[in-house]
């Protein structure tokens, strides 16, 4: 089947939710989402929007802070125009109805949090994403020019010089998109969505390592078919860890907030030690890198799965008033935490690389576009400062509708002769599934293991070659078989960690989240810049 439209939206996070709704006012547009319309990292966001709201803070303070946490690799260009829309954006999500905390005086109840110099952080109680993305999605699903397809998974992009004139090389120097093969996860079909404009929203990638915050659906689709297609990916060693999720086999993704060591919860390891006053002076306090590569080192020292947070030294009432929603979750999986210890790992958690854009969203391949966690704007360099991801998911939307605004008109769109129907090339149903569940856990386990938090060329090259082989076997599975979500997914996750691997082993320095045990320091001299990786190679 064909599904034609002005444009086609990938992924319903604050993203893909907040363009379709700005385009929607002058084309027709195609939502497409993989699981159900909520189910993304928007919707689990707690901590807030970061935006210069207060009376004490500048537009200058908060570009600084940027530019200090992103260690010479952000943009300043993009850090002034992401920091001075900040107030207008969320001037918009208010009109929508968002509804966000305000103090007595009627104004904004700011948070701050750490790396910011001021209370800039704009919130909904510790739920702001599911805030942001009710209002979002109940407008979105509500519009007449938007049609939204649950359970439909983006495969592959279709570019003009690759699928419609099948050019043997698979590199597209002036590629065009023209639209993506979708597959209906119900049906089993995939289907073919034609567009004058594509806007790739399919968020991150956490899914690539063992442990991570993110939800099931962050398999790193988009950058995997970006790169697929050509396009310029950056940045992809720069992987944000969050210290703290807990520890158990069925408590997928639930992060216990840094709020607890600034109530005086303390590391310690198996034996009761407490470990933190080696890594840092601040101790537990120490900032997130910090703690992340700490409870890293421990674990790799002592083989532990996992290291302990212990807030039982200070009494049952103040934990269960301060922490009620930690508590709770933690006694379901048996653990009282104003009596024992809990256990916890760091998990992977933000991806300040992907897709390189420009200032518009706009990806090197014409008419597609990439907006948010998915894309690598040249905002957060080497290191994310907390809160400015949703920020700039909502300041890059805008700016890649006001460009789809400007040149759909003059746009030629794609038609059914132009694009041939997807080809299953007499793949059949598989019956040996269990290969992709073992590659599946094989990459997370070696991400995780080779190219964590502290990484070193042997682990690196070791990651690489097993990443290499399994890749191949992916591959043959992939064109013998029927392609199904998990199949699909296990390739991007193969893809991913592959780009990752790359942009790492090339960075022989250390340099925000990327820290090398073989290239302890910063060399400004060699490495300020990009790493900027297609399939052609090396920009
Ligand atoms: C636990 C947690 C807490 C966080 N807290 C904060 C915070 O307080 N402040 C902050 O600024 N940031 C926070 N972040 C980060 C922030 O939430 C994300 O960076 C942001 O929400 C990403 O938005 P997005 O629209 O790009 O992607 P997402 O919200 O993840 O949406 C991605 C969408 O793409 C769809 N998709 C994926 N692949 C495909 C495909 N192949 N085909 C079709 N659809 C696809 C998914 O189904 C989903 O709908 C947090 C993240 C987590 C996980």
């Amino acid at each position: 089947m064909h599904y034609p439209s002005d444009v086609l939206v990938m992924g319903s996070g604050l993203a893909g939710l907040s363009y379709a709704l700005k385009v929607a006012d002058f084309a027709t547009v195609n939502l497409v989402t993989k699981r159900e319309l909520t189910e993304t990292s928007t919707a689990k966001a707690q901590g807030g929007i970061a935006a210069v709201l207060g009376p004490d803070d500048r537009f200058e303070y908060h570009i600084q802070d940027t530019l200090t946490v992103g260690e010479g690799l952000s943009h300043p260009d993009i850090v002034e125009l992401v920091v001075r829309q900040g107030p207008e954006r969320i001037r918009e999500l208010v009109g929508l109805g968002a509804h966000f905390d305000v103090g007595k005086d009627k104004n904004f109840d700011l948070g701050r949090e750490g790396g910011h110099s001021h209370r800039r952080i704009i919130h909904a109680h510790d739920m702001t994403g599911a805030e942001v993305e009710r209002i979002l999605s109940e407008r979105v699903l509500a519009h007449p020019n938007i049609r939204v397809l649950e359970h439909h998974m983006g495969v592959n992009l279709i570019t003009e010089e690759k699928v419609v004139r099948r050019g043997r090389s698979v590199i597209n120097r002036d590629a065009t998109c023209l639209g993506a093969y979708i597959l209906n996860t119900r049906t089993g079909e995939v289907d073919t969505f034609l567009a004058g404009i594509t806007l790739m929203a399919t968020g991150g990638v956490g899914k690539v390592y063992l442990y991570t915050s993110n939800p099931d659906i962050a398999t790193g689709d988009g950058v995997a078919m970006a790169y697929r297609a050509g396009a310029l990916i950056g940045n992809m060693e720069f992987v944000q860890f969050h210290p703290t999720c807990l520890y158990h086999p069925e408590a997928k993704n639930f992060l216990i907030s840094e709020a607890m060591r600034g109530e005086g919860a303390v590391l310690r390891d198996r034996q009761g030690q407490a470990f933190m006053e080696h890594y840092h002076p601040l101790k537990d306090l120490a900032p997130r890198d910090i703690v992340a590569q700490a409870i890293d080192a421990e674990m790799k020292k002592s083989g532990a799965d996992c290291v302990y947070l212990d807030i039982s030294h200070k009494p049952g009432d103040f934990i269960r008033e301060r922490f009620p929603n930690i508590y709770q979750e933690c006694r379901k999986f048996g653990y009282d935490m104003a009596q024992e210890p809990i256990p916890v790992v760091p998990a992977a958690h933000y991806m300040c690389g992907g897709v390189v854009t420009d200032d518009l969203g706009r990806t090197t391949i014409h008419n597609l576009y990439a907006v948010g966690e998915v894309s690598m704007t040249g905002l957060h360099g080497a290191n994310r400062l907390a809160s400015n991801s949703l920020l700039e998911a909502l300041v890059f939307s805008h700016q890649a509708a006001r460009s789809a605004k400007e040149i759909l008109p003059g746009l030629k769109k794609p038609t059914d002769a132009d694009v041939p129907e997807w080809n299953p090339l007499g793949a059949t149903d598989s019956t040996e599934m269990v290969v992709v569940s073992h590659n599946w856990d094989e990459i997370r386990r070696c991400m995780w293991n080779y190219v964590g938090i502290v990484r070193s060329d042997r682990r690196l090259t070791r990651a690489q070659s097993r990443i290499d082989l399994i890749k191949q076997e992916i591959e043959e599975y992939y064109w013998n078989f029927l392609v199904t979500s998990d199949l699909l997914e296990l390739r991007n996750i193969a893809t991913v960690a592959d780009i990752i691997i790359k942009c790492a082993l090339s960075r022989k320095e250390s340099r925000g989240l990327h820290y090398t045990l073989d290239y302890p320091r910063r060399d400004d001299g060699h490495f300020q810049k990009d790493s900027l990786l297609s399939l052609d190679g090396w920009r």
